[in-house]
C-alpha cells in the first residue's frame, strides 16, 4: 500500500516529488535528494511553480553571480523571462518592514528587518517545500490546520540569524551543493511548530514559521 500524499493528505502518493525544484539545478541532482510521496494532482500543481521561482531567483540581485543561476539564466530563464516578465516583477518587488524573530518554540530572538514575499506562487510553492522536508526529516506530514509564516530575511543579517539558529541547537544545514540549504528547529513538545531557514544561491534567505492556526490567531 502507497503511503498518502505528503502534501493533501486526501490521495495515494503514487509519485515521487522531489521537494526542492530540480530546475533549480543544472543535471546531475545531488545525492541524497529529499523525495516524497504525493499525488499526481499535487505533484503537476507544485511543477507550475516550480520554473516561476526559478526565474525569480536566477533573476535576484544577490543571486545573479551564482554560478548555477548564470548557466540557467542563459538558457531557460531568458525565454520565460519574455513571456512572464511583469508578473515576476511583481513577485520580487518588495517592502522592507522589521519583524519579530522567534524561535519555533516561541523564544523572541530580537527585530530583523524582513520581507513578506508577495508572490503567491511563490508563498504557495515554498509551503509544500515545508511540507515535504518536514516530511523528509520527520517521516511524518505537517498538520494541515498549521499556518505558515514566510518572510524573506534581510541579507545583512542572514550570518547573524544562522548563528543564532546554530546556538539553538538547530538541526542541519542540510544543503545541496551551493543551490540550496536549509536549517531547521522543531518544538520539543509539538514538532508542528517549527522554524525554517532556507537559502538559495548563496543569496536569498528565507524564514519560515509554522505553528497551529489556534495559537496563530492569539498573536
Ligand atoms: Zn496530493
Amino acid at each position: 500500500m502507497k503511503p498518502l500524499c505528503v502534501y493533501c493528505g486526501i490521495t495515494l502518493g503514487t509519485t515521487t516529488d522531489h521537494v526542492i525544484p530540480s530546475c533549480l539545478f543544472i543535471p546531475p541532482l545531488p545525492v541524497p535528494y529529499p523525495k516524497v510521496p504525493a499525488c499526481a494532482e499535487c505533484n503537476n500543481k507544485k511543477s507550475k511553480n516550480d520554473s516561476y521561482l526559478r526565474d525569480m531567483l536566477v533573476l535576484d540581485l544577490y543571486c545573479s553571480e551564482h554560478p548555477v543561476a548564470k548557466e540557467l539564466m542563459k538558457g531557460k530563464v531568458i525565454r520565460s523571462v519574455e513571456k512572464n516578465l511583469s508578473e515576476i516583477g511583481r513577485a520580487v518587488k518588495t517592502r522592507l518592514s522589521r519583524s519579530p524573530l522567534y524561535t519555533g518554540a516561541g523564544l523572541y530572538l530580537g527585530d530583523y528587518p524582513s520581507i513578506p514575499i508577495e508572490g503567491e506562487r511563490v508563498n504557495e510553492l515554498i509551503r509544500t517545500m515545508i511540507r515535504g522536508l518536514y516530511y523528509d526529516q520527520l517521516g511524518k506530514r505537517l498538520p494541515d490546520d498549521y499556518v505558515f509564516d514566510i518572510r524573506r530575511q534581510d541579507q545583512i543579517y542572514v550570518n547573524e540569524v544562522y548563528e543564532i539558529m546554530n546556538t539553538l541547537g538547530a538541526n542541519g544545514p542540510l544543503t545541496l551543493g551551493s543551490v540550496f540549504g536549509c536549517q531547521y528547529l522543531f518544538d520539543a513538545k509539538d514538532h508542528g511548530i517549527s522554524s525554517w531557514y532556507l537559502w538559495f544561491y548563496g543569496g536569498f534567505f528565507l524564514r519560515v514559521d509554522t505553528r497551529p492556526a489556534k495559537l496563530a490567531e492569539a498573536g
